[in-house]
């Protein structure tokens, strides 16, 4: 039995909102689907903290599902925001900013010659694989089980298991011709790879992937997959995308690809480079981002592309961040929080699996380690679904679907991290009673 968790303003204005916007909500994950099917309404946010409608008050590890690496209206990214707006909302032409943030973003990530910005992170993996099939004049691109990259056709699509198929869409409205262009392959099965790429390896473009697995919950990759990556993608001549636009500036200054040391040829970035705002960015290579036009011959656009105030926002919340040293604290005090949940559940007796890097987190109420799309999905469901409704109830906001990870940001205190750890006590007592 699920239950309503929200009070009585959220339930009015999300029923009324169902009338006039699709679901009730502007993207579907909001609509706490498998948590009572109505969820709190925002009224603001400050810090760590979120504040519903109804005057309830939530500790916050969405985050905005990932962009507030400093937490809600951090005062110099306010600032920086309520500068650039009094300047002008947008002017269609090259500001000095843009160029600013593409210094930090290609010093910070080593793979990155050149950049674009663009305005969502699935218009940045659009671009990304339209631009890989410009440079290689291949069609197929690559992409895991259970890898998220944004809405675009072409990746909307994540059926196949065991051995790699052709992909069918998961979302009605998308034309086999565009799926049949997708090759699903399961994540960290490096076999699997090595079989597609001995099928189809003349005809691939380019492998996306996301280098640590967010978008299934959190699944770090195999030691020695994104190795494996690099290597086969090369033999064949495709390209090896990483999507970074969860990871990017999140597990790490710069991205993943910083840990691991596997360089990619393009990287896709979103969520924290733009601080809150809508602002993404895909780069790589030098010869291959010369392919856009007006350099090159592969056409990508956008009005409101390096918008001066989410630039202003995104330089802000990374100059905040100065470097890899926030992401050593944060990680540090993050495993505090995440042990002490996992401590609390083993008291419980609730199976429980988690996985920290830097600021990015996630868990599983599952006996077995999860390593791929079908681990995750085997995950003890119902269980999860009791420990975060306690969560919730408890005042601990988390992602509202068992295949989310979760965040954490510089404003989290150590006090924010024993209410967390205090919630789950009680959460993981109604999980196994
Ligand atoms: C969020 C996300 C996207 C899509 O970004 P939007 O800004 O929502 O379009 C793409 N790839 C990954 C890995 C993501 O986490």
């Amino acid at each position: 039995m699920t239950q309503i968790l929200v009070g009585p303003r959220s339930q009015d204005i999300f029923k009324r909102s169902a009338e006039r916007i699709p679901g009730g909500v502007n993207s579907p994950v909001r609509a706490w689907a498998r948590l009572g099917g109505i969820p709190a309404v925002i009224r603001s946010g400050d810090g760590a903290w979120l504040t519903d409608v109804d005057g309830m008050r939530y500790l916050d590890f969405v985050l905005s599902w990932g962009p507030l690496l400093h937490g809600h209206a951090h005062p110099e990214v306010v600032q920086a925001i309520q500068i650039a707006a009094a300047d002008g909302t947008s002017f269609g032409a090259p500001i000095q900013a843009e160029l600013e943030l593409a210094e930090v973003l290609c010093q910070a990530l080593p793979s990155m010659d050149m950049v674009r910005l663009v305005n969502s992170g699935t218009e940045a993996t659009m671009s990304a694989l339209r631009l890989a099939r410009a440079a290689t004049g291949r069609d197929l691109i690559i992409k895991c089980d259970g890898g998220y990259h944004g809405h675009s056709d072409q990746l909307l699509v994540a059926a196949g298991s065991g051995v790699a198929t052709f992909g069918h869409s998961d979302s009605a409205g998308v034309s086999d011709a565009f799926a049949q262009q997708t090759l699903v392959v399961p994540y960290n099965d490096a076999q699997a790879m090595t079989d597609v790429f001995a099928a189809h390896g003349d005809n691939i473009a380019a492998l996306i992937i996301e280098p640590v697995a967010g978008n299934m919950g959190m699944v770090p990759p195999a030691p020695g997959f994104l190795e494996h990556l690099r290597t086969v993608t090369e033999q064949h001549g495709a390209l090896l995308i990483f999507d970074e636009v969860m990871t990017g500036f999140r597990v790490a200054w710069g991205g993943y690809q910083n840990i691991c040391g596997v360089t990619p040829d393009l990287t896709c970035l979103g969520k924290v480079i733009g601080g809150g705002m809508p602002l993404a960015a895909y780069g790589g290579r030098a010869d291959i981002m010369k392919q856009l036009a007006p350099q090159g011959p592969c056409y990508q656009a956008g009005t409101l592309s390096g918008n001066p105030i989410a630039v202003a926002a995104g330089l802000a919340n990374l100059r905040l961040t100065g470097g890899q040293a926030c992401y050593d604290d944060l990680e540090i005090r993050l495993r505090r929080m995440v042990d002490g949940i996992a401590c609390e559940a083993k008291k419980a007796g609730l199976p429980f699996q988690s996985t920290v890097i830097g600021s990015m987190w996630g868990y599983f109420i599952s006996e077995t380690p999860v390593t791929d799309f079908p681990s995750a999905a085997a995950a003890d469901m119902e269980r999860w679904r009791i420990f975060c409704s306690e969560m919730i109830r408890g005042g601990v906001y988390l992602a509202c679907s068992p295949f989310e990870a979760a965040f954490f940001s510089t404003a989290h205190t150590d006090e924010d991290i024993d209410f967390a750890i205090n919630a789950a006590a009680t959460a993981c007592a109604a999980a196994t009673a």
